[in-house]
């Protein structure tokens, strides 16, 4: 997968030049996060019909902020030009990110407007704000905030950073499949959360590279299907977005992440939301994590269709640990 257009976006995919640029642009700047393998994760999904199967937790819920996306929006920030940057950036989020942005911004003294919808989970909002970034709250859902984020970027002069159309984001995020691969060579699947597909872009375009063995397999809330479905059809489509879990409360498809699926993604699985709470609590119990709905998807796959996993090094992508202690309290209780 190289440097060129991809059809449903119109935007240059990036590769693994990207990736390596980005990494050394944010070293030092993100934790190397663990990789870590967990005897108790592994019986319950061997329980659960997976025979055989080992996983590998990457700890992305151990990064600064809390999520894996501060790689993406520090990759962004550091390679616009100075007087991009003093123009301010303007971006939509349900948190991380949010989070990663006003934490790249303040790293860069970038001026930052951040658009959550109205009602957002309130240990995000409260970093982003902690961050210095000025918070709008505007619409009821994700999609809601970026009809209104376009809207204010050109109206402020500021630039608009989108949550998965950015080249910069998906180079950087990618990095952390780039660790991972050196943490544990010997993957032969990696689950990656899916909202916007940053994350699991940066996987397909990593794996592709330096990995031609590796399946990377994409998971989503049934609640907020739209990249799934959009994957499944081959084109870009829009869906209800009803899941609790807000780092993958997207509404619709995006055209760079998905032309990067389209090309490289083994499998796109699907799981309840009732499975991300089970995940959650047992990533509390059996590993000691905390997850927040969104971190929990990965392990909630291997559990909902074991029969994929058999016999096969898995590694998952906690992406993120913002709970909310609503969302904690829930999990705690999940069966
Ligand atoms: C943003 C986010 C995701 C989804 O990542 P995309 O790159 O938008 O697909 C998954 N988990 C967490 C914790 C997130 O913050």
């Amino acid at each position: 997968m190289g440097d060129r257009l991809t059809t449903l976006s119109g935007m240059r995919t990036p590769g693994i030049h990207d990736v390596l640029t980005a990494q050394r642009r944010i070293d030092g700047l993100v934790v190397r996060t663990p990789a870590t393998t967990y005897a108790e994760l592994d019986r319950h999904a061997q329980d659960a019909g997976a025979a055989g199967a080992s996983l590998v937790v990457k700890h992305e819920n151990l990064q600064h902020t809390g999520a894996f996306k501060v790689r993406g929006a520090l990759n962004l920030l550091l390679g616009l030009e100075e007087a991009a940057r003093r123009r301010g950036i303007v971006a939509y989020s349900t948190g991380n990110h949010a989070q990663g942005i006003a934490y790249a911004a303040r790293h860069t003294g970038t001026r930052c407007t951040i658009v959550m919808p109205t009602d957002p989970n309130p240990v995000k909002e409260r970093a982003v704000r902690a961050l210095g970034a000025d918070v709008v709250l505007h619409g009821a859902t994700f999609d809601d905030a970026r009809t209104h984020a376009e809207q204010l970027a050109p109206a402020t002069g500021a630039r608009l950073v989108a949550a998965a159309d950015e080249p910069a984001l998906v180079a950087g995020v990618a990095t952390a499949t780039l660790e991972l691969l050196q943490q544990a060579p010997d993957l032969d699947v990696l689950l990656v959360p899916v909202g916007g597909g940053s994350g699991a872009g940066g996987a397909c375009l990593v794996a592709a590279a330096l990995a031609p063995h590796l399946d990377v397999v994409a998971v989503q809330s049934a609640a907020s299907p739209a990249a799934h479905d959009s994957w499944r059809a081959g084109e870009l489509v829009t869906r209800p977005n009803r899941t609790r879990a807000e780092g993958i409360a997207v509404g619709c498809g995006f055209g760079l992440t998905q032309g990067i699926l389209r090309e490289r993604l083994a499998d796109f699985l699907l799981v309840t939301d009732d499975d991300l709470a089970r995940a959650q609590r047992l990533y509390l119990t059996g590993a000691r994590t905390v997850a927040e709905g969104a971190g929990a998807a990965a392990l909630a796959a291997v559990l909902a269709h074991p029969d994929r996993f058999a016999g096969r090094r898995v590694g998952v992508v906690c992406s993120g640990g913002n709970a909310s202690e609503a969302e904690l309290v829930r999990g705690l209780g999940a069966a």
